[in-house]
């Protein structure tokens, strides 16, 4: 077997102001031929597994590009097309090969391409002719598009949120793309369109539910693997929202009845699907009415992992202004401050403005006489989807309320955002994270409670505030039943 694998991962956020350019990639994430890292990351699975089984086969594997940039906006034309021929070469030079695997993310959004990953498919089946397995993995976080499944045999979306499964699914890409390309199955794809644009935790029921039921029905009676395809919302691109995706061993009929049926179970529970989300006044309250912490607040409307700042202040402003102690929030991306920090030195105490400084969903800076706790360079914060390199970081308190500050931009993923930093947050009654959902995998294992809330910023919880012009109608929540009547 020859197998060639490559990897173009981000998720965009069309209504970011934050560009994703050529230098940002290289900046976060860009590994050519033989460069990629000694650990698997989160959207290159599938060269990880290659890569190891080339060890135990005769198999012969050829690396691609792998290029990987943090949530942010639009990537631009030129860097977007060079990224895609620069990968799109290598295929040809490798030619002829047996099979691709590709990571991909699904959400990549670039200046006159609104689906990148179905751009991307469609010209390596050009190149591999109609016999060639193409498979790729996907966050479920993506938009799947005809395009996607007419070009790939097949897709693959991690089942779990937080995403620790992108493995275990990465394996599943690899082993059915091989089937596939030996002739061992023949795979056929179903798609339905639950018609909703919505958020589903699997940390929780009923999606928990969900997600073991969907595991359960695959590998038995041709069903070859099931996809729930959540969407992901902050993208004005015509193809978004919810989909179910099943792959049988060519049996159309049987996949289309069983998306069906699992769609419109899925749109059934659409509204215990996704967690009650408080105002930040609300989950102060919660909190300071509580007998005993950590209570865990995620604040998901700054979330970087979606492609907002994740410098906003709001959610500090109100437990400042409630005069809520014994608190810890993080991490707030802020380069500037952190180096003001690292000059006055750990113990300082000076006069600092921090935070609120992309733009209106960012809010005001704060100013504040601050305490330097903690300055660490190169600092990391880990969790079961890996290590997350956060550059120098530096730890402040203000009134009884403990702040991480960042010079990478990255969402909450593990406790020891926190005390890498000095900080233990078993010791507060208050742990705020900008952060979803992938939060979730470390920090209920210290959480008395988990809450969510919906305050200003970027990335509203609801949907229907996104100012969406070009996405597909009728599409809930946006139009309130749009069921039995066709997307145009
Ligand atoms: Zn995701």
């Amino acid at each position: 077997m020859k197998v060639f694998t490559a990897s173009l991962a981000t998720e965009t956020n069309t209504f970011s102001p934050m560009m994703t350019g050529r230098e940002v990639w290289r900046e976060e994430g860009y590994y050519p031929p033989g460069k990629h890292p000694d650990h698997p990351l989160l959207t290159t699975a599938p060269l990880w597994i290659l890569r190891e089984r080339a060890k135990k086969t005769n198999w012969q594997v050829v690396e691609g590009t792998c290029a990987v940039a943090h949530p942010a906006g639009l990537t631009p034309k030129r860097a977007y097309e060079e990224l895609r021929d620069e990968i799109l070469t290598q295929l040809k030079a490798a030619m002829p090969v047996d099979m691709v695997c590709m990571g991909l993310h699904g959400a990549m959004v670039a200046e006159g391409y609104d689906d990148c990953e179905g751009d991307i498919l469609t010209r390596i089946r050009a190149i591999v002719g109609d016999k060639i397995a193409i498979g790729a993995e996907l966050d479920p976080h993506c938009h799947l598009t005809q395009a996607m499944t007419k070009a790939a045999n097949i897709l693959v979306c991690y089942k779990e949120f937080p995403h620790t499964d992108f493995m275990e699914r990465g394996e599943e890409v690899v082993q059915l793309t091989t089937d596939a390309a030996q002739g061992k199955a023949k795979p056929v794809t179903s798609v339905f369109d639950c018609q909703m644009i919505n958020s589903y935790p699997t940390s929780r029921q009923p999606m928990r539910g969900f997600v073991d039921k969907v595991k359960a029905m695959e590998g038995k009676n041709g069903v070859l693997s099931i996809s729930i395809v959540h969407c992901y919302p902050y993208a004005d691109v015509p193809d978004i929202g919810t989909k179910i995706l099943v792959i049988t061993d060519s049996d159309k009929a049987k996949g289309d009845k069983l998306a069906e049926e699992l769609g419109r179970e899925l749109i059934a529970m659409r509204d215990q699907a996704r967690p009650a989300f408080l105002s930040l006044d609300e989950a102060i309250d919660k909190v300071q009415a509580a007998k005993e912490g950590p209570i865990v607040c995620a604040e998901p409307a700054d979330n970087a992992g979606g492609g907002a700042p994740s410098d906003s202040t709001f959610f500090i402003r109100r437990m400042l202004a409630k005069g809520l102690k014994n608190a810890c929030i993080g991490p707030i991306w802020d380069p500037i401050a952190v180096k003001m920090c690292f000059a006055a030195g750990e113990g300082a105490a000076f006069d600092l403005r921090f935070g609120g400084k992309m733009g209106p969903f960012s809010g005001d800076p704060i100013d504040a006489k601050v305490t330097v706790i903690k300055c660490v360079p190169d600092a990391v914060q880990t969790s079961g989807n890996g290590t997350f390199h956060m550059g120098n970081c530096a730890s402040i308190e203000v009134d009884g309320i403990a702040i991480v500050l960042t010079t990478n931009r990255h969402q909450a993923w593990g406790t020891d955002l926190f005390s890498n930093l000095g900080i233990d947050p078993t010791k507060k009654k208050l742990v705020a994270v900008k952060s979803t959902n992938h939060f979730h995998a470390s920090f209920s294992k210290i959480a008395k409670e988990v809450l969510y809330t919906d305050g200003p910023g970027a990335l509203p919880r609801d949907f229907g505030k996104v100012p969406y012009k070009r996405v597909k109608r009728p599409i809930w929540p946006l139009d309130a039943s749009p069921w039995g009547t066709a997307r145009s």
